[in-house]
């Protein structure tokens, strides 16, 4: 941990509108670090941002905005900001290391009987939005998103299409879980897989769950949450569930039909934290942070 991150105080709460896609610049040490139950310092009065960070003294201790621009673009391979990421960007090797991590751990840890399952966020962590964050300068914006989304233009995650290609193959069921709206849940699985419109990833469709459930989870509206959601998330703000409890519920739902989810993949801490996966995979992903 880095000095600066040594005064960087975060909660993994949302205050906020959970919604909202913020920028910082923590490293990830310190973020696991205060996601496991870390030091808060904060006095807890509200209304509270969703990222507490330090206060810096000195803009000499903040990257400059235009700089770190630059700095992921250069990361990304897209020194122009054209919204094509190189294969041999850094970004990409970062990537394909992640998926081939998690290749010999379920390699390693594939039984023949049992139901395993691995789980997989979709923006960012199989689908990336590097082209969406160029076009939107990284100011998310649900409309301009959208028609990213449902013109189905993202392409894979560099690594990720082999690993499930591989898990399928080994037996694993293969379960989807976004935060996407359940409205965008045909654009998902289009992008994803191969229907002919826009980008097809290639991906290995979800599997059917034992009891007939569609393996991509996407965000119900609130009138349409399962029993599993409602209870979970009774008291979060307007009974919305929080990131982080609408994925740990849903692993947890998928657990109590039996499987075992041996790998769970995200982008965001709020994708990996809260349990009922037996390991989590980090992908890269410098350009938003979701609490
Ligand atoms: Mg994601």
């Amino acid at each position: 941990m880095n000095a600066a991150d040594r005064k960087a105080i975060v909660l993994m709460k949302s205050w906020g509108k959970p919604s909202r896609r913020l920028t910082i610049a923590l490293s990830a040490a310190t973020v696991v670090m205060l996601a496991a139950g870390g030091t808060i310092a904060y006095a807890a009065t509200a209304p509270q941002p969703a990222i507490k960070t330090f206060t810096p003294k000195s803009a000499n201790q903040i990257t400059n905005l235009d700089v770190l621009r630059q700095q992921i673009r250069n990361y990304y391979g897209d020194p122009l900001g054209t919204g094509t990421f190189a294969p041999d960007s850094s970004y990409a090797k970062e990537a394909t290391s992640v998926a081939l991590a998690g290749e010999r751990w379920l390699a390693a840890h594939h039984r023949v009987h049992g139901k395993q399952a691995i789980i997989l966020d979709v923006d960012d962590t199989t689908l990336a939005t590097w082209n969406y964050e160029v076009a939107s300068n990284w100011a998310f914006n649900p409309t301009t998103n959208g028609q990213f989304v449902t013109g189905q233009l993202f392409p894979a995650v560099p690594g990720m299409v082999d690993l499930v290609a591989k898990a399928a193959k080994e037996g694993y069921a293969i379960f989807f879980l976004t935060g996407r709206p359940a409205a965008q849940e045909g654009a998902t699985l289009g992008n994803l897989t191969m229907d002919g419109i826009g980008v097809d990833a290639g991906y290995v469709g979800p599997t059917t769950l034992s009891d007939g459930e569609d393996g991509l989870f996407t965000k119900p509206a609130i009138v349409d949450y399962p029993a599993y959601l409602k209870a979970t998330c009774a008291s979060d703000p307007n009974g919305s569930c929080t990131t982080i409890h609408y994925k740990s519920a849903t692993r947890a739902h998928i657990e109590s039909l039996g499987y075992d989810i041996v790998a769970n993949f995200g982008d965001q801490f709020s994708d990996l934290i809260g349990g009922s996966a037996d390991r989590t995979f980090k992908m890269p992903n410098p350009n938003y942070f979701l609490p």
